[in-house]
């Protein structure tokens, strides 16, 4: 697609309310209850594996399963399954080490999606270093967004 000017131009031009949504997305800030309820269903049912041995609805996000005989089970018998399903990839038991969803969805357990960190300390300076590496890009979506907006005047 080309504009009037012959230039090429991408087939979608976001829209400043559009771009808005998108910056407060990558900042990790507000997300909707409409957003949570698409991604609740995406995930949900048999489009993801682990769901089904889940133990959900205990308000945190987080699949728990009934464990009693781990070493590292709460007091009631439960294990987080994103961690069960890093010591079953490292063949090992955790202990300090934390486990990342990296799409952010808590209960996506699939390996691929899980990033295992050293401590809690590590794993908060990477979200921390992952909001202001967002924050910029998302200026420069804005920033290229105000250039395009200014040729085409
Ligand atoms: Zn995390």
């Amino acid at each position: 697609m080309r504009n009037e000017k012959g230039q090429f131009v991408k087939g979608n031009i976001h829209t400043p309310e559009s771009l808005e949504k998108m910056r407060l997305s990558h900042l990790g800030m507000k997300q909707s209850d409409e957003t949570k309820r698409k991604k609740s269903i995406a995930f949900a049912g048999n489009k993801n594996p682990l769901w089904k041995n889940g133990v959900s609805g205990n308000g945190t996000g987080y699949i728990r399963i009934l464990k009693p005989e781990h070493p590292y089970a709460s007091k009631r018998g439960h294990v987080f399954q994103h961690r069960l399903v890093m010591e079953e990839f490292l063949g090992r038991f955790l202990t300090k080490e934390e486990v990342h969803h990296i799409n952010g969805i808590r209960d996506d357990n699939r390996i691929e999606n899980l990033m295992l960190f050293e401590n809690h300390f590590k794993h908060m300076q990477y979200h921390i270093k992952q909001r202001i590496i967002n924050y910029f890009l998302s200026m420069l979506i804005i920033d290229k967004f105000k250039e395009v907006n200014q040729w085409a005047t």
